[in-house]
């Protein structure tokens, strides 16, 4: 016989299923990324209706079968509601699901992408941030909680601390003056934008939407952590094909 456990939580996404019912991929802190099945949550007047959506956040009863879960109830925290009217706001929250879906894994503790996905929605709703300096946050401080980012205190090559003026995709780090001479690789960055490099790699969570940086600053950071994301990632994210073409357009 299965059990019920509690989870607390994030919707990833939710698929039809049948006449009646949805799939949901959740990302939890206590089993990390698992399916469950929310039964009737199409009807009208179910008590899941709500709850199985995308971006829903809170704590969630889950009856463990032999291979799935199926959602019994939810207590919501945050429905995100506001985001799902916001231009073009709505698409990069797609995409921060998707990420956060491609990095999942299951049974692993996934409360630090699950925190940091959290506060990212958040931001993301907060006018005084681009939308577009979010995603390089959100997608820098991902590589952190993946163990994947690049050393950006100190020079790859030399170790220096001070006059770090490039960045090298290859070398997969900042460079010094000296040493971006050598590196064919090396894309010049100004001060701000390595000490925007290190705030999101460093900073305590809590703190990591607290700043904006000037256009051209954030020129240097889609760059840099551009590329670095399509080194990281071995396939394409749907949902990054629309924001290319917000981006283009
Ligand atoms: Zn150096």
């Amino acid at each position: 016989m299965g059990n019920i456990v509690t989870v607390t939580g994030m919707v990833l996404s939710s698929m039809p299923v049948g006449d009646h019912d949805k799939r949901l991929v959740l990302l939890t802190k206590e089993r990390g990324k698992l399916t469950a099945f929310a039964k009737g949550a199409r009807r009208p007047n179910s008590h899941l209706l709500a709850a199985a959506t995308p971006f829903v956040f809170g704590s969630f009863q889950l009856y463990e079968g032999r291979n799935s879960y199926t959602l019994q109830y939810a207590d919501v925290r945050s429905y995100f509601t506001e985001l799902a009217r916001a231009q073009p706001e709505i698409y990069y929250g797609f995409y921060f699901l998707e990420l956060a879906d491609y990095y999942g894994r299951e049974n692993a503790d996934e409360g630090g992408m699950l925190n940091l996905l959290y506060i990212t929605l958040k931001a993301l709703m907060d006018p005084r941030i681009d939308a577009r300096l979010v995603r390089r946050i959100f997608e820098l401080r991902t590589l952190v909680v993946q163990g994947e980012y690049p050393q950006v205190g100190a020079c790859v090559s030399c170790t220096e601390k001070e006059d770090l003026r490039a960045f090298s995709w290859r070398r997969h780090g900042m460079l010094c003056k000296a040493c971006a001479a050598q590196e064919p690789d090396a894309q010049a960055v100004d001060a701000s934008a390595v000490y925007a490099l290190q705030y999101i790699v460093c900073i305590p969570l809590q703190k990591l939407y607290s700043f904006t940086v000037r256009p051209e600053i954030l020129s240097q950071l889609d760059r840099v952590v551009g590329r670095l994301m399509e080194q990281a990632l071995d396939r394409k994210i749907k949902s990054q094909e629309m924001l290319e073409l917000m981006a283009g357009g």
